[in-house]
């Protein structure tokens, strides 16, 4: 079995993160083993009021749940 960050997501595709600390930030990344396996995207479509990245830790970073990221999922494809 391959392993993936979210259940919800095909292996491989881009899957979008928030640091739990700014909700309101977004990453993505390849869903692939776990979160900074593969590159991390900081604001991959360019939202300007999401302002810079912030500067906590990786370990900061979760995925969005299945929900949140369906409500996003124009911004993912
Ligand atoms: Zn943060």
């Amino acid at each position: 079995m391959d392993e993936k960050i979210v259940d919800y997501a095909d292996y491989g595709v881009h899957i979008p993160l928030k640091c739990k600390n700014h909700p309101d930030k977004r990453w993505s990344t390849k869903n692939i083993l776990y979160i900074g396996a593969r590159t991390l995207f900081y604001n991959l479509h360019r939202h300007k009021e999401m302002g810079p990245e912030c500067d906590c830790s990786i370990s900061d970073l979760i995925s969005l749940t299945a929900k949140e990221a369906k409500a996003e999922e124009q911004d993912y494809e």
